[in-house]
């Protein structure tokens, strides 16, 4: 089946001004969508970002990965992906080639189940399940009030999880918005917190214990990505898991964190981690080390991949969703998401509603 031809677009899309502590003011998603066609049939798959550098991921696609791809057998996804990253190798390791590779393995996976005609979880040798869906603000700067009140619209929606952001400059902030959330959810809701990498190791290990008395679900990226042994430390000293995954652009990375013991909660995104591929890969190191899963935004996708895990405890519902954009958005019935049934990843982007955020 070859790859005769591969399209790409680029859109910025509009959000309601959010920020956390390590990214800072979020006002934009850049979404790089992508269709790869062959022998009639087309697979769609896309990346994107929190605003910056979605041009450099579409460039690396089109001039670097669509080049080495074409005329190759679509079906051949794996070896698709080693050849990716191996000729990427040197500028990539990660970073924005795994971006720019997740697009293309979305794309493959994507056309091999319209081939087939099945959904992508059945694919991935699993079995549609209903996996529990928290809600997940991007909300430091928000007033306590406005952090409430999205609050109550999580409950509203059902969602037995609620996420919140840490990392104001005052400890007692942080403090003092927790306690109020918990107040609010009661004692029924999990209540994940999310620090977005803001603090060094004894930071991150003092204002995590300051937090427990909050009965926190995970405590997420408390130090950067790259110090495994400071996840390590944490996680060996503190009561609450360790939950990371987001900014982990490769296999070999959540191999690290798997065999140093660095988290309890391994939270795949396809498009972060190189694909669905290389998300896959990680979920089946969860499983080997017994650790309970997650997802990160591409709520989609997500869907499917956490069918195939032993212990998908939660998929995250982002705060941006990219619902207004797609022909199909997820349902969320009693606070449970399912994959979709549709052949391949059956996520379809509303080309109409994007229309106006196109960008050359
Ligand atoms: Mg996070």
């Amino acid at each position: 089946m070859k790859i005769e031809r591969v399209e790409t677009a680029y859109y910025r899309l509009p959000l309601e001004p959010m920020g956390d502590a390590g990214h800072g003011a979020i006002d934009t998603e850049e979404l790089i969508t992508l269709e790869l066609h062959a022998e009639g049939l087309t697979g769609h798959g896309y990346a994107y970002t929190i605003g910056r550098g979605g041009r450099a991921v579409r460039s690396l696609i089109d001039n670097d990965i669509v080049p080495l791809i074409l005329g190759r057998d679509a079906t051949n996804i794996r070896g698709l992906w080693d050849l990716m990253w191996q000729r990427l190798l040197y500028v990539g390791r990660g970073g924005l080639a795994s971006f720019s590779i997740a697009a293309v393995d979305v794309a493959l996976w994507d056309l091999y189940g319209v081939r087939e005609g099945k959904p992508l979880y059945a694919l991935l040798g699993a079995g549609a399940r209903e996996i529990p869906a928290y809600g997940s603000g991007v909300d430091l700067p928000k007033p306590l009030r406005a952090l409430l009140a999205q609050t109550e619209g999580f409950l509203e929606r059902g969602l037995p999880g609620i996420k919140v952001k840490v990392g104001r400059v005052d400890p007692r902030d942080d403090e003092e918005r927790l306690e109020a959330v918990r107040r609010l959810i009661g004692e029924d809701i999990d209540l994940m917190v999310d620090a977005n990498m803001a603090w060094n190791t004894e930071e991150a290990l003092e204002r995590g214990r300051r937090l427990e008395r909050f009965d926190p679900y995970w405590y997420e990226e408390p130090t950067i990505p790259e110090d495994v042994a400071a996840h390590a430390r944490i996680s060996r000293e503190m009561d609450v898991p360790v939950a990371v995954g987001e900014s982990l652009h490769s296999p070999h990375e959540f191999r690290r964190y798997v065999d140093e013991k660095a988290a309890g909660v391994l939270q795949i995104d396809p498009i972060t981690n190189g694909g669905i591929t290389a998300s896959l890969e990680a979920l089946k190191m969860a499983d080997g080390a017994g650790l309970s899963t997650s997802s990160h935004y591409t709520d989609e996708l997500s869907a499917h991949l956490l069918c195939a895990s032993k212990e998908p405890v939660y998929l995250e519902k982002h705060a941006f969703a990219l619902d207004p954009y797609l022909e199909e958005p997820q349902l969320v019935t009693n606070g449970r998401v399912r994959p979709s049934e549709s052949p391949g990843t059956g996520l379809r982007f509303d080309t109409q509603a994007l229309a106006p955020y196109r960008n050359a």
